[in-house]
């Protein structure tokens, strides 16, 4: 496979005019002093603050940098998603617009991923430079439980330094606000040599961050959604089957227990409670009707999943 560069880096960015010529001059310095083809592709998400001027400026006496610019903020994993189409790098370098990422550390991803032939090489910001309480701390748990469901020992996965193989980037979907499991995406398309670097941070020169506290709550339920489609996508009934086979069998044995023991008291001339004032009862009929729901998600969900275009998508590596 022949690329046009070394290496693309993407910068996907909303709002941050201030930082941009810096962001460039020091990615240009550090590549060309490594002596490597690049392009530098901007995808301006829907800035209303004039980054895409700067941008056009910066392009206009400079061939290596490409732009997008979307009509309207979509977010970060659409702008990743733009120009990872877009890249036609053998390697290519995520990085955040806000300089909070280093573009020192380019040289040494590329090499990982050249010469060590890792697939994705993702950054750790080791020390990080952003505030304790509402991202720090929050931020281990996440990694924690992320490590747990995706079984991929990263420690930040969601750090916007990363590096890909070219074919990585171009097999995989980034979409909604998937940008923070791209590894994971990485993995369920089949490249599983996954790794990490420790990576200098520092803090937010201009601007704001865009990303509140919320994004651990929608982090997680993002995170479901990806062990969810990852492992039952494909065949949603042995998911909710399972569930609701284990559900009504539960209700079951409550409802022959509840009528056996009436009828044991009942031969017995044993003056005993009406079946509806157990609460046994009520949960005997929640269990069944949820099994049955269960049973119903999983048809429901077979039948998307059958007409799903997808549905016989294979990441081919070779033929021969
Ligand atoms: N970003 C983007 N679209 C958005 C929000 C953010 O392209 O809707 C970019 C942003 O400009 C920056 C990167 O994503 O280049 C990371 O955002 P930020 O620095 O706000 O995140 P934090 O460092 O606070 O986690
Ligand atoms: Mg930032």
């Amino acid at each position: 496979m022949d690329y046009k560069y070394d290496i693309s880096i993407i910068v996907p960015l909303f709002n941050e005019k201030e930082s941009l010529p810096e962001l460039v001059a020091w990615i240009k310095e550090v590549l060309q002093r490594e002596g490597r083809s690049y392009e530098i592709i901007m995808v301006d998400d829907g800035s209303t603050d004039g980054s895409w001027e700067k941008i056009r400026e910066l392009a206009a006496s400079d061939s290596t940098i490409r732009g997008i610019s979307f009509r309207r903020n979509y977010g970060k994993s659409a702008a990743l998603y733009e120009g990872f189409a877009a890249a036609e790098g053998r390697v290519v370098v995520t990085m955040d617009a806000d300089l909070q990422d280093s573009p020192e550390e380019v040289p040494e991803l590329y090499r990982m991923v050249v010469e060590d032939g890792w697939d994705v090489v993702s950054g750790w910001k080791q020390h990080r430079q952003d505030n304790k309480l509402t991202k720090n701390l929050p931020s281990k748990l996440y990694n924690w439980t992320a490590r747990k469901v995706t079984g991929i020992k990263l420690h930040d996965m969601n750090c916007g330094l990363k590096a890909y193989k070219s074919e990585v980037v171009k097999n995989i979907e980034v979409y909604g606000e998937m940008h923070r499991y791209i590894p994971y995406l990485a993995k369920n398309a089949g490249f599983g040599k996954i790794t990490e670097k420790p990576v200098h941070h520092q803090k937010r020169k201009y601007g704001v961050s865009k990303f509140g506290i919320e994004r651990f709550v929608n982090g997680f339920l993002d995170l479901m959604s990806l062990w969810f489609l990852s492992k039952f996508g494909k065949k949603p009934m042995h998911f909710f089957g399972t569930s609701g086979i284990l559900m009504f069998l539960v209700g079951f044995v409550m409802t022959v227990w509840i009528i056996a023991a009436k009828l044991v008291h009942q031969s017995q001339g044993v003056r005993y409670r009406a079946v509806t004032d157990q609460p046994l009862f009520y949960l005997a009929l929640l269990t069944i009707i949820l099994g049955v729901l269960f049973f119903l998600a999983g048809f429901i969900g077979e039948m998307i999943s059958r007409s799903s275009s997808a549905r016989n998508e294979y990441n081919i590596k070779e033929t021969i």
